[in-house]
């Protein structure tokens, strides 16, 4: 079944849109976070990061990079947040790859971060070693 962002690509359901070009569409989030809040998207319907084309990801990084511009004129936020959530666990809800653009402004508390931790350095060096030897295999 068709995602609700392939549902308004394809003009079945309305949207707030902003920009648009051959590959990609930015609307306004429809629970906004704080006003301007925007999504990017790939006209094609992939799931998730892991799941896209990289040209398909430099085409919605492209888009990103223009409509954050356009929101930073045009509503001078203090600063933005770039999120791209992938996974239910990550607080994926719309299965269909997508980056939101979050304005923000000091104090509005729009965002919740993470909490940071405290890194132990053994750890550490054995999560970057199962990483990399990861990358080895794949690069092997
Ligand atoms: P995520 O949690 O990263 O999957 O974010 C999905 C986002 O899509 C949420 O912030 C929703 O508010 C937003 N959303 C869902 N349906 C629509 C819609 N029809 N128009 C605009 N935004 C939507």
């Amino acid at each position: 079944m068709a995602s609700v962002f392939s549902r308004i690509v394809k003009g079945e359901l309305p949207a707030a849109k902003v920009y648009e070009d051959g590959l990609t569409l930015a609307f306004l989030d429809i629970n906004p976070a704080s006003r301007g809040h925007t999504l990017v998207i790939c006209k094609e319907e992939y799931p998730d990061f892991l799941t896209m084309p990289p040209e398909l990801v430099a085409a919605v990084a492209r888009t990103s990079q223009v409509v954050a511009r356009a929101i930073k004129a045009a509503l001078q936020p203090d600063g933005f947040n770039i999120i791209q959530n992938n996974g239910a666990a990550a607080g994926q809800v719309v299965f269909h790859y997508h980056v939101h653009i979050i304005p923000r402004w000091e104090g509005d508390h729009a965002v919740r971060g993470w909490r940071p931790g405290t890194a132990v350095h053994d750890e550490l060096h054995a999560t970057a070693a199962l990483i990399s030897a990861q990358l080895g295999k794949e690069q092997a």
